[in-house]
């Protein structure tokens, strides 16, 4: 049975490039890179070039890159600092941050105070009210805006976020796994002091990110109990799935630009042909504003809500209502809630990788319209 995957914004699929370097590193270089031996020193070397790969590719230096298991735990370590942070008195984020930023935040908002800033109607900050809150405040801020949304895709301006954040002396964190691998990252340009990325979203391994920590900002690590990254996370480091997040990025990095535009174009093809044959869909996304890989779709209640995304499955397309976090569940998530969508609609997240083809896309608009066809016949 043909099957397409349409849901890059939950996982990738590993490049065949990736798979050889993990698989050669868990087979050669085995030793434990905090050993002094020469399999120690042999891993040790491999993490540090893994980093310095990382780092070059974004501007940044070696030592403001520190490997940990996800993008979630790199939101955690990051804003869970606050609390003992005498650097930071308030967090400003979002009302529509991935649940790691979000719910963390609703969680340590017992220990510091945390607001939501406000957003333009696309889910973007508004720039000139946070430019007049920054003006007002006194209060040492951290603040903490993703980079784009992984539900509609939605982008925020981090040079400008960035720029303001300096001129009103206050500390900026991004989330930025779903951009990282897919949009020009330059942390010389970007002025962000902490940012956060996950393998498995750029055609890496799962199980692995890491965190960008400019000079000279700290953290106190999040697990304790070694002194591996610095003393920034504890544990021994999962140095296969380094080297080859690593090397997924390099691939990443490689043709970015032309995949954007390959990207764009298979996306406008989707919605264009789309809206052809469905006249009554809308999306949440709006090309020019958003995220290259991302389509959030409404589709209106002449579809079967509660069935559409099952249907979708039986007929071999793989996408997801929302993020995959919330694909399981009934309830909208608090992103598409913000958004405040007439009940009876069903948002689907269509995401797409370089690997996706104009024929998928065709594959899957047929079977949108066979969907259709079976429900009409079944009224
Ligand atoms: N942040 C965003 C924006 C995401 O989309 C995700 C994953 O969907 C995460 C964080 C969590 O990353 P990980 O799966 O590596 O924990």
């Amino acid at each position: 049975m043909t099957r397409v995957f349409f849901d890059n914004a939950a996982t990738t699929p590993i490049h065949p490039d990736v798979v050889q370097v993990i698989s050669k590193s868990l087979s050669d270089t085995y030793g434990n890179p905090s050993s002094s031996h020469s399999f120690g020193r042999e891993a040790k070397g491999q993490l540090e070039e893994s980093r310095r790969t990382i780092a070059k590719l974004l501007g940044a230096k070696p030592s403001e890159i520190f490997f940990t298991s996800c993008g979630t735990e790199s939101n955690n370590a990051i804003l869970r600092n606050a609390i003992n942070s005498d650097k930071i008195s308030e967090i400003w984020t979002t009302p529509i941050e991935h649940p790691s930023v979000y719910q963390t935040s609703n969680q340590i908002c017992k220990d510091i105070p945390v607001r939501f800033l406000d957003l333009k109607t696309n889910g973007s900050v508004d720039l000139d009210k946070l430019e007049i809150e920054l003006s007002k405040t006194s209060k040492n801020v951290l603040i903490s805006v993703m980079h784009a949304n992984n539900e509609v895709g939605v982008l925020n301006d981090l040079k400008s976020i960035g720029d303001l954040c300096q001129k009103y002396h206050a500390l900026l964190h991004s989330d930025m796994v779903q951009t990282m691998g897919h949009l020009p990252i330059n942390f010389q340009e970007i002025k962000v002091d902490f940012a956060s990325a996950s393998a498995h979203k750029f055609h890496g391994p799962k199980g692995v990110g890491f965190m960008y920590i400019r000079q000279p900002n700290q953290i106190h690590s999040l697990i304790t109990g070694g002194s591996q990254e610095r003393g920034y996370r504890s544990g021994t480091e999962n140095l296969a799935s380094i080297a080859g997040m690593a090397k997924a990025f390099e691939l990443a990095s490689q043709n970015l630009e032309t995949d954007i535009v390959y990207l764009n174009k298979l996306r406008t093809a989707f919605m264009t042909k789309l809206k052809l044959s469905f006249p009554t869909i809308d999306f949440l996304t709006k090309i020019d504003e958003s995220l290259c890989t991302i389509v959030s779709t409404i589709f209106p209640s002449d579809f079967d809500s509660e069935m559409l995304l099952f249907q979708l499955d039986m007929k071999g397309v793989a996408c997801s209502g929302g993020s995959a976090c919330s694909s399981g569940a009934a309830k909208a998530s608090h992103v598409l809630t913000h958004f405040k969508l007439p009940e009876a609609c069903k948002v689907v997240r269509f995401s797409f990788s370089k690997f996706n083809t104009e024929e998928e896309i065709d594959f899957c608009i047929e079977k949108i319209k066979e969907i259709a066809n079976e429900r009409v016949q079944t009224c």
